[in-house]
């Protein structure tokens, strides 16, 4: 089995990958519906696992014509610590690893375009944001480790960033490193192979005075790091240095991360970031409107405040788009020009359903659905009821006045008719309702 999926990566892969890594693993064993693959040691385990493991497995499916789930595991016959690969000249690529490494360790890789200032903190960053400030202030002294988690795009990296910014510029003389924990993990197992690790340990447990280490759950996937990053943790964290760590969910959460380092990452203080509100994402935006120079309305910034919600990073990206498009063509910035340009960058909008606009409506108004569709007469209710049809009518294409008059409970097509078009010109005439509307149409988009 191995034979054959070997035949297919020699094509599937570079000639590099091939020779220094794909060959150094052996079949051990396969059941049928597992392959046991033998690799040498661990180092290079992990870099399989990380690198090429969804290769080898499309491989491996490929010549089996099935999914097979794979395995692997260290050869013992052939462990004799940490091995030069097969092939003879030196490799390149690692070559170029090393040499982004010792760029990165120029340790000047620090952006100024991501501060303090330029941060827009609200309710969804607030405690990340000063945690970050406090330990910028006062390295090593409070909240060590400091963990910072949450999803992607929403500010993780600028505020390690702005940490590192802020003490370089307090106190030039104190070593700050910052990077992914993928470069330490590349570093880690390129030293190792050629025997450094005497080196890499020096770098990291004496070089450093604060560790700021982006996307450690890149760790999972890498067994003989994690050992080494424990170690390099606890010297640091001993000797006061300031660690501050980010990650895409909780440390408790997860997968494949030793427990004894779990522990040690909650020990300090961890703060999440998530999705911003509203109001701070068109801050945000018109911050970043007003740093870039682009001439932004009000109306605008709120279309796409609204639009874009799940990433200020896509956020930025639609006021790039913007801005592009409107210096090329020359037309000014409007809403319905934003709506135009941004179409592909927004999530299509999902089939809602009528049962949805009654439910959201419904609860908006502080009812139940069978009120909306029954025939009480009261004003709140039947109030209530028409602005539930005008958003049927308003937001769902396929709703004709027939359709939503049978969903409301068998009422007459013009009974619909007539509450869509009362509801559209109270509208028009009283801004308060207006807002009302739009707040109740974010919520049912929601
Ligand atoms: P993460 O590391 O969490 O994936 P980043 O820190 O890379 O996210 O943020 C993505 C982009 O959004 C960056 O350009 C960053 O400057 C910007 N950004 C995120 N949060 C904020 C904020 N609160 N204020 C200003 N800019 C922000
Ligand atoms: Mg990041």
């Amino acid at each position: 089995m191995w034979e054959r999926a070997l035949a297919k990566l020699r094509h599937s892969t570079t000639d590099y990958a091939y020779d220094n890594w794909i060959t150094q693993i052996v079949q051990l064993g396969h059941d049928g519906s597992t392959l046991t693959l033998g690799v040498p040691n661990y180092f290079v385990r992990d870099w399989i696992v990380l690198y090429y493991a969804d290769l080898v497995r499309r491989a491996v499916h490929s010549v089996a014509g099935e999914p097979v789930a794979i395995e692997f595991v260290i050869d013992e016959s052939r462990k004799s610590g940490a091995q030069p690969p097969v092939s003879g000249s030196p490799p390149q690529d690692d070559q170029v690893v090393i040499a982004e490494v010792e760029a990165a360790n120029g340790r000047t890789k620090l952006s100024d375009r991501f501060t303090f200032e330029n941060f827009v903190v609200g309710p969804s960053n607030q405690l990340a944001a000063a945690a970050a400030a406090a330990v910028a202030d006062n390295p090593g002294k409070q909240y060590n480790p400091l963990f910072i988690y949450g999803g992607t795009g929403l500010g993780k990296t600028h505020l390690l960033h702005a940490i590192g910014n802020r003490i370089r510029a307090r106190d030039p003389k104190l070593r700050v490193v910052y990077l992914s924990a993928e470069q330490f993990l590349n570093e880690f197992v390129v030293l190792l192979k050629r025997g450094q690790m005497e080196e890499f340990r020096r770098r990291y447990r004496e070089g450093v005075d604060v560790l700021m280490m982006d996307d450690i759950q890149v760790l999972k996937k890498a067994q003989e790091t994690q050992n080494e990053f424990f170690h390099t943790f606890n010297d640091l964290h001993d000797s006061g240095r300031a660690i501050i760590l980010t990650s895409d969910i909780h440390p408790n959460e997860l997968p494949n991360i030793e427990s004894r380092l779990r522990t040690r990452f909650t020990s300090g203080l961890t703060a999440d970031v998530y999705e911003p509100p509203f109001e701070v994402r068109i801050a945000i935006i018109k911050r970043k409107a007003e740093q870039e120079g682009v001439n932004l309305p009000d109306d605008v910034a709120q279309f796409v405040a609204s639009k874009v919600t799940r990433s200020v990073r896509d956020l930025e990206g639609a006021l790039t788009r913007l801005a592009a498009h409107a210096t090329l063509t020359g037309r000014a910035l409007s809403t319905a020009y934003a709506e135009e340009v941004l179409r592909d960058m927004l999530p299509q909008r999902q089939a809602l359903s009528i049962e949805h606009v009654q439910k959201v409506v419904a609860k908006y108004f502080g009812m139940t659905v069978d009120d909306l569709r029954g025939e009480k007469r009261i004003r709140p209710i039947a109030n209530a009821r028409s602005v539930a049809m005008y958003f049927c009518r308003k937001l769902i294409s396929d709703a004709s006045f027939p359709i939503i008059g049978t969903a409301f409970g068998d009422k007459h097509h013009t009974t619909v008719m007539a509450a869509v078009e009362r509801v559209s010109q109270k509208r028009d005439k009283d801004t308060a309702l207006a807002r009302e509307l739009e707040e109740l149409e974010r919520q049912i988009n929601g």
